[in-house]
């Protein structure tokens, strides 16, 4: 035989790294390696004539030999399931103690033909199990054996013989699937009194015992609000003072019998509402002239110190006129806070146009400056900047300025204008088209050669410090 047996396939039962030595089943304590290759579930089968040859066991496993591989030195035999565990450490023969050499283990299947030839009972006959046969066989059998244990596949703990299985997940298992009679959801069996408790479809009387009727549990409640004539309820009128209780059925009839009762403690009710709801409209009144005192002082406040800045530019034709010949096309105001420790921005302004714009419209633009508080806000800045350039018009309610309202786009791209500022200012954006020169001219907006322009800054979501 040429093919070594170390190559020769691993049978069932030799997962080596993972047996643990301490399962294993303690043989014989005077052989250098027992029996490890212990073997998976399967009972050895009863042998027909009898004890079996010691010349078929296998000294390693103490059970037959399975797939025999012999050690040519010696002559003996093991399984090859168990040769594996044999040759890890310092390789000898379980039987005679004799080392053993890899290349000198020859498999026999000669061998393994006349033990899987051995007539033999299924290891249940006592148990009343008639299969007999060859060992061959006797495998496959012990697969469809009725005789042999199981573990219950609910986990519900028991064991018992395979052929009661249908009988147990049918009848016996507490852990089976039942379906509730009521709301008919599979349920385990065990758990089917506690569902009963609580299932909605479970069928209860009244508890009023009104009639025969039954009701399922979610319908009860409406029962009782709705319909039960023998649920005990408050008259109608006892928010007006009628203390009377009683059964639905009774209600109606003392409905029927106190109109008097009612109208009068009703019309008492009425009464005392009416001179509630004055005091309230008095109240209420006090209040609206409270919350105007107070708009207008907030109002004031917000004058004083809002987020907004006021731009004069005087000399108007003069810059005008340097910013037509580009002798200095942009004005830049004075820094300004949007609150007392808020953001410190400036404006500028191209009164001819910046860019595509120039000698078309004024250019109005805002920048943030670095500022003592920045480490403080929130970045990057993202209030609603309106530009009004103010119409100076005697008549107030006359005035019509021009807006523009700017709202920033937070953005990646926008970061050099929006961020925190790293050097003294960011650069400027807004309105390169804020107004057209044209109309710069009418109106009242020019007035003592002197123009106006109001920055407001939205702080509706500004942190204020
Ligand atoms: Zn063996
Ligand atoms: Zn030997
Ligand atoms: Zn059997
Ligand atoms: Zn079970
Ligand atoms: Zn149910
Ligand atoms: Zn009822
Ligand atoms: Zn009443």
């Amino acid at each position: 035989m040429t093919e070594s047996p170390l190559s020769i396939p691993v049978y069932e039962g030799s997962m080596l790294s993972l047996r643990s030595r301490s399962s294993i089943p303690s043989v014989s304590r005077s052989r250098p390696l027992t029996g490890l290759a212990k073997r998976k579930s399967e009972p050895e089968p009863k042998w027909k004539h009898g004890e079996l040859e010691s010349k078929y066991r296998c000294t390693a496993c103490n059970s037959y030999l399975r797939f025999p591989v012999q050690f040519e030195d010696c002559g003996h035999y093991i399984c090859s399931s168990c040769l594996p565990d044999i040759m890890r450490v310092a390789p000898r023969c379980p039987t005679c103690q004799q080392p053993v050499s890899r290349d000198k283990i020859v498999n026999d299947k000669t061998l393994q033909k006349e033990i899987q030839s051995l007539d033999v009972y299924c290891f249940s006959k006592e148990k009343g199990c008639t299969w007999e046969g060859t060992l061959k066989d006797y495998t496959v059998h012990t697969e469809t054996c009725g005789f042999v244990m199981i573990d219950c596949p609910n986990e519900c703990g028991v064991r018992f013989e395979k052929r009661f299985l249908t009988k147990h997940q049918t009848e016996d298992c507490p852990k089976r699937k039942v379906a509730c009679e009521f709301c008919k959801t599979s349920v385990v069996f065990e758990d089917e009194i506690p569902h009963l408790n609580i299932c909605t479809e479970f069928k209860i009387p009244c508890p009023n015992q009104c009639s025969d009727q039954e009701f399922s549990r979610g319908q009860i409640q409406s029962h009782l609000d709705n319909e039960c004539p023998k649920q005990e309820l408050s008259c109608p009128f006892n928010e007006c003072g009628c203390d009377y209780r009683g059964q639905r059925i009774d209600i109606a009839k003392h409905m029927k019998e106190s109109p008097g009762v009612h109208l009068n403690v009703a019309g008492r009710t009425i009464t005392i509402q009416k001179k509630l709801l004055q005091a309230f409209e008095e109240r209420i009144s006090e209040q609206k002239k409270w919350i105007e005192l107070l708009a207008g002082k907030v109002n004031a406040l917000e004058k004083t110190y809002g987020a907004q800045y006021i731009w004069k530019i005087d000399h108007y034709q003069e810059r005008l006129e340097e910013a037509r010949t580009n002798k200095k096309t942009t004005l830049f105001s004075p820094p300004f806070l949007t609150s007392r420790h808020g953001y410190r921005l400036a404006l500028s302004i191209c009164l001819c146009g910046d860019g595509r714009a120039k000698g078309k419209y004024v250019s109005l633009f805002i920048c943030l400056c670095r500022g003592d508080y920045d480490s403080l806000l929130s970045w990057p800045f993202s209030h609603r900047v309106t530009f009004t350039l103010i119409d100076q018009c005697e008549d107030v309610n006359n005035r019509r300025p021009i807006i523009y309202t700017v709202k920033p786009n937070i953005c990646k791209e926008n970061k050099p204008f929006l961020g925190r500022p790293v050097t003294d200012r960011n650069p400027s954006f807004g309105a390169q088209k804020f107004t057209d020169l044209d109309a710069m001219a009418t109106l009242e907006y020019i007035k003592d050669d002197t123009i106006y322009i109001k920055v407001d800054i939205d702080n509706e979501e500004m942190i204020i410090i």
